[in-house]
């Protein structure tokens, strides 16, 4: 089987769905997208189980827009429903606000907190001060003391990641905001969305395209030679897979979720309730919080965090963003020959899927403007 195309498209996740889209409608491309899975839609992929409750297979997607121009472009694919996401953090048994506010503040430590300033002189009694927090543990010791990191933090990240705060970039537990108001939602952006009928039926949409053909079940690497490609090759993989392991491999955090499906309407009052100081698991969600589904029945996931398995979290220590950086030199070369590497996986970087496909959009314009000088 010889495969000739325009556009080589490695992975059928958020960003090959968009390129594949981009390029097939905008340019009138061919487009092949080669997919390991048997299924599109990356880690957003969601499913109906047998009792016909949809589930997100990899874990919660949450999703939300920074900006309009993203949403407007997805919204060429889907309806959509709000996603006004609640998680609670379960301490000594007792359910609190998370992200921390002035309520989880009040209550655990027992306090009335008036307003932001209050809160703040509050938490001066009680914060480390460090000037410049160069980890995960220093950064939330800075922001909110001893008391808050060792119950809602420390243990979360050490089981979630496999190491000590105190190795991670502060970027990890900096991704959760803080506040001082009393804002009960998991995210800060204003735009939270859900698509109405789920993410996989929204790439399902973005690449019904009779340009784009989709190879299912297949890995890349054992097809490589059959394909030929005309103009450009977008590789949303592991790097260093692409680079055969030149310089080592790169460490990923992996998860298992167990699935349990209960005939009732709810099990829980919020979507996701997070267990920091007990159990293996770190957190439970029951997504039809979100995706509002009537159904007589619902799925509750748990989520294991692992060291073997299918990537899901790059782990930014000091030892794995030194070997990316090695890669990333070898990926910026690769530019010359048309191929080039976009998404989680291939930049190595903890995104969120509006960001990916923000980014997507943006390596789009950019081979389109090349493209034009192609020809
Ligand atoms: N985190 C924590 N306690 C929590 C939730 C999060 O310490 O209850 C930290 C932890 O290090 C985690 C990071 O914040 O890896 C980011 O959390 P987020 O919920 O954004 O993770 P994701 O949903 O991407 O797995």
């Amino acid at each position: 089987m010889k495969i000739n195309t325009e556009v080589l498209i490695i992975g059928a996740g958020p960003v090959g769905c968009v390129m594949a889209e981009r390029f097939s409608n905008d340019l009138k491309l061919k487009c092949t997208i080669i997919e390991s899975r048997n299924h599109i839609a990356g880690n957003c992929y969601d499913e109906y189980n047998k009792k016909g409750v949809l589930y997100h297979k990899y874990g919660p997607h949450y999703l939300r827009f920074k900006n309009k121009k993203t949403l407007n472009y997805l919204s060429k694919f889907t309806k959509w429903i709000e996603g006004n996401y609640i998680v609670k953090s379960v301490v000594n048994k007792k359910l609190y606000s998370f992200p921390i506010n002035l309520d989880t503040l009040e209550e655990f430590f027992n306090v009335k907190l008036k307003s932001k300033q209050h809160a703040i002189n509050f938490l001066k009694k009680k914060i480390v001060k460090i000037k410049k927090p160069k980890n995960s543990e220093e950064l939330i010791l800075s922001k909110l003391g001893k008391e808050i990191y060792e119950n809602f933090y420390k243990n979360y990240t050490t089981k979630q990641w496999g190491i000590s705060p105190k190795k991670l970039d502060k970027s990890v537990a900096g991704r959760v905001p803080i506040r001082f108001n009393r804002n009960p939602f998991y995210v800060n952006e204003k735009l939270k969305l859900m698509p109405k009928k789920g993410f996989t039926n929204l790439f399902k949409n973005m690449i019904n395209n009779s340009k784009i053909s989709l190879i299912l079940n297949t890995d890349y690497f054992k097809i490589k030679n059959k394909i030929s490609v005309k103009y450009f090759t977008i590789y949303t993989g592991t790097p260093d897979r692409f680079y055969d392991f030149k310089y080592g491999k790169l460490d990923w955090r992996s998860l298992k979720f167990v699935f349990n499906t209960y005939k009732k309407n709810y099990i829980q009052d919020y979507v996701q309730y997070n267990y920091p100081n007990d159990y293996k698991f770190t957190r439970k969600v029951e997504i039809k919080h979100v995706t509002k589904q009537k159904s007589k029945y619902t799925v509750i996931s748990k989520e294991f965090p692992q060291k073997v398995g299918e990537p899901y979290y790059p782990i930014m220590d000091k030892k794995n963003k030194i070997t990316f950086k090695k890669y990333e030199k070898l990926m910026n070369t690769s530019s010359k020959k048309n191929i080039y590497f976009e998404g989680r996986l291939a930049k190595y970087k903890y995104f969120n899927t509006d960001e990916v496909i923000e980014n997507a959009l943006h390596l789009y314009k950019k081979l389109k403007y090349k493209f034009k000088k192609l020809k």
